[in-house]
């Protein structure tokens, strides 16, 4: 039988980890285009396919700005607060 206040008490836990692994990509500024399949810089290329992955480039394959970058750190603790409350819940009611 779960304890429902634990549980929410591992969802309030677990929320902002899930936010936190949702947000670790950040798109960068700028306006330069890129490829969104492997961020190569298609500044000034005419052709309609990326020199570096190959992908054929229609609009919606041209990311403008940076490539986005990931926050590790964000990713961590994201993952840290939803992992452990998950590992918690696994140990604690299926494994007794
Ligand atoms: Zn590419």
């Amino acid at each position: 039988m779960p304890d429902y206040a634990q549980l929410l008490l591992l969802l309030f836990i677990m929320s902002p980890g899930g936010w936190l692994l949702f947000t670790a990509r950040k798109r960068g500024e700028g306006d330069d285009p890129h490829c969104l399949m492997c961020g190569y810089n298609l500044t000034g290329l005419s052709s309609e396919r990326c020199p570096e992955c190959g992908e054929t480039l229609d609009a919606d394959m041209i990311l403008k700005g940076s490539p986005s970058e990931m926050r590790w750190n964000r990713f961590w603790i994201g993952a840290l607060l939803v992992l452990v409350p998950a590992a918690w819940v696994v140990l604690h009611y299926f494994l007794n």
